[in-house]
C-alpha cells in the first residue's frame, strides 16, 4: 500500500490503473479511522480492483468556532489499519495541496443543505460538495463509499453526482455501532467517561423512535415528542435537532412514511454527536 500526498502522484498511480481498465474504489474520510471507516473500506475492497482510501481534515467544513485545530489524527495508525483492510493507497494532502492560494470555485447545493445540519452549521455542506468533487475529479472512482450515519451529507453526494453528471456510482452503507450501541465516531475520543455514559443516550433515542415507528406509530410530532423527551431528562445533553425529513429532499415532514430520515444532532458537553435511523 501506498500513502501519497500529492495530486500529481495520486493521479500518476490513476492513469496507471485507467490503462489497466481496473476499477476504483474512494473512501472519503477525514481519518482517525475506526470500524465505521473499516466497513467502507471493506466494501470497497469487495466492489473493486483497486481501493484508495483519503484520509483529509479539510478545513473549508469547518466553522471557525469548530474543532479543525483539535480534530484527532493519527496517519500512522490508520495507514496500519488500511493496509490490513487491503487499501491500495491512501491519499493524504496537506491543506495547501487542496487548496492553493487563489482557491475561488466551490460547489455549493440549496435546499438540501438548508434543514438539519445546515440550519446550525451552515458552512459543513459547501466544504463537504467541494472537497467531495475535488475528490472525485482527482481520483475518478468508479464507486465511492459513504456511511448512513452522516444521512444528509449522503443524500446531498448523491444528488451533487446527479445535477453535475458525474460518472460514478454513491455506495450508502449501514452505521456501525458500539457494543451498547453509540455509533462508532472519531470525535467519540473528545468524551470524559461520564460523557460517554450520557452518550448512550442517542443511541437509546434512535432505537426507541425505530421501534415506535415499526410498531405503526407514524406521527412525527409523536416519535420526535418521546425521542426528544428521553434526550431531555439526560443532564450532559443538549439538542442541536431531533427532526424528520424526507429521505430524499431533506425537507420536514409530519407523518413518517419511506423514504424518511429520522435525524439528530446532540452536544454531550462540548462534543457535537450525531444519530439517525432511515425508514
Ligand atoms: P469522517 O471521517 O467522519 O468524515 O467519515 C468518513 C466516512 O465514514 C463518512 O462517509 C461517514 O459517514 C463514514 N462513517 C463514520 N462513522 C461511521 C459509522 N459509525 N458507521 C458507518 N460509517 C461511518
Amino acid at each position: 500500500m501506498k500513502v501519497v500526498s500529492t495530486i500529481a502522484e495520486l493521479k500518476e498511480i490513476i492513469r496507471g490503473w485507467k490503462k489497466e481498465d481496473l476499477s476504483i474504489g474512494l473512501v472519503p474520510t477525514m481519518g482517525y479511522l475506526h470500524e465505521g471507516h473499516g466497513s467502507l473500506v471493506t466494501a470497497a475492497r469487495k466492489d473493486n480492483d483497486r481501493v484508495v482510501v483519503s484520509i483529509f481534515v479539510n478545513p473549508i467544513q469547518f466553522a471557525p468556532n469548530e474543532d479543525l485545530a483539535t480534530y484527532p489524527r493519527d496517519l500512522e495508525k490508520d495507514s496500519a489499519y488500511c493496509e490490513s483492510l487491503g487499501a491500495d493507497v491512501i491519499f493524504h494532502p496537506e491543506p495547501e495541496e487542496m487548496y492553493h492560494k487563489n482557491f475561488t470555485t466551490f460547489v455549493d447545493m440549496t435546499l438540501l443543505t438548508e434543514e438539519l445540519g445546515g440550519l446550525t452549521r451552515p458552512t459543513d455542506f459547501r466544504g463537504v460538495c467541494t472537497v467531495l468533487s475535488k475528490l472525485f475529479h482527482i481520483t475518478e472512482p468508479d464507486r465511492a463509499y459513504f456511511g448512513q450515519k452522516d444521512a444528509q451529507q449522503l443524500a446531498i453526494v448523491r444528488h451533487t453526482v446527479e445535477d453535475l453528471n458525474m460518472n460514478l456510482e454513491i455506495v450508502g452503507c449501514p452505521i456501525i455501532r458500539e457494543e451498547d450501541g453509540l455509533a462508532k465516531s472519531s470525535r467519540n475520543t473528545y468524551l470524559s467517561e461520564e460523557e460517554r455514559k450520557a452518550a448512550l443516550v442517542l443511541s437509546r433515542a434512535v432505537f426507541h423512535g425505530q421501534k415506535m415507528v415499526a410498531d405503526g406509530e407514524t406521527d412525527a410530532s409523536v416519535v420526535l415528542g418521546e425521542m426528544k423527551q428521553m434526550i431531555e431528562a439526560e443532564p450532559l445533553a443538549k439538542i442541536d435537532y431531533v427532526k424528520a425529513v424526507d429521505g430524499l429532499t431533506m425537507q420536514q415532514i409530519t407523518e413518517i412514511k419511506a423514504p424518511a430520515l429520522v435525524a439528530m444532532a446532540v452536544y454531550i458537553g462540548k462534543t457535537r454527536l450525531i444519530d439517525n435511523f432511515i425508514v
